[in-house]
């Protein structure tokens, strides 16, 4: 039978060992359209509100026993890539049915974590947070902390909340799990034209520090490009500076239960 909602298992620097979950239609659906994004451009940014019932069909349980039963060693099962998941109203029942699965099977060590990535543009919705809190790590995307920023590098729709809400939204899931891990993903990168100023400049990433130290959160994930961009005017930003940029973080951030790290795919 074909696969419907896996795939993978494979390596992530990040996550290490990890089995993919795709809860959204087949096609891209993303409240952004970053100028970086990796799987290409987003063909109809939609807004915030928007949301899909899709919920998990009776495949989805055999399809997650079927794989997981042959990696008793995976690291994480983790649940986004194709565009943002938290649109789907079914969220948490891909969720129990997860943790349900993973209860029953055997692990060589831990059992693996159940990951969420996000974007971040939902949060400011209790309803969204009240799903998002259950995962044991959530990775929330903020590249920007600048209203200008965060407009030429996300791209977001014209019904997204602006940065300071996002910021205010990942302050209040932090609260919403105290018990779980949050990390915030923060990806850099430059710009080869002149006239389109990247997300490396220094009020963003000063003021991307001050919202750091706000949210509080376990981790910052500091990475660049690594695979082809949706638009040609961005590249990666070399080692030498994502250094510099941890340094300024920490130096501004100043705390020592906040953990930086450079992330490489
Ligand atoms: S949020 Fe993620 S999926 Fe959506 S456009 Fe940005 S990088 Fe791509």
């Amino acid at each position: 039978m074909p696969r419907q909602y896996t795939y993978g298992p494979f390596r992530s620097r990040r996550l290490g060992l990890s089995l993919g979950i795709d809860i959204l239609p087949k096609n891209k659906l993303c409240t952004y359209n970053c100028v970086y994004c990796e799987i290409g451009p987003t063909k109809e940014v939609v807004s915030p509100e928007y949301r899909i019932k899709a919920p998990p069909s009776s495949n989805f349980r055999k399809e997650l026993k079927d794989i997981l039963k042959y990696v008793p060693h995976l690291k994480s099962i983790t649940v986004g890539y194709n565009g943002e998941p938290t649109l789907n109203e079914n969220l948490l029942d891909f969720y129990t049915i997860t943790l349900d699965v993973r209860r029953d099977l055997k692990w060589t060590n831990e059992p693996p974590l159940i990951t969420l990535f996000t974007n971040s543009s939902t949060l400011y919705s209790s309803e969204v947070r009240e799903r998002v809190k259950h995962f044991d790590l959530v990775l929330a995307k903020l590249d920007a902390a600048t209203e200008n920023d965060f407009i030429s590098t996300n791209r977001p729709h014209k019904d997204s909340p602006d940065v300071n809400t996002i910021v205010e939204s990942l302050v209040k899931l932090r609260k919403d799990m105290p018990t779980k891990k949050l990390a915030i993903q923060c990806l850099i990168y430059n710009s080869y034209r002149e006239d389109f100023i990247s997300n490396d400049n220094k009020e963003n990433i000063e003021q991307l520090a001050y919202a750091i130290k706000k949210i509080k959160p376990d981790i910052v994930q500091l990475y660049s490009i690594a695979r082809i961009p949706s638009e040609y005017f961005v590249y990666a930003i070399d080692d030498r500076r994502k250094k510099q940029i941890v340094k300024t973080f920490k130096e501004l951030i100043n705390n020592n239960l906040i953990e930086i790290e450079i992330n490489y795919y």
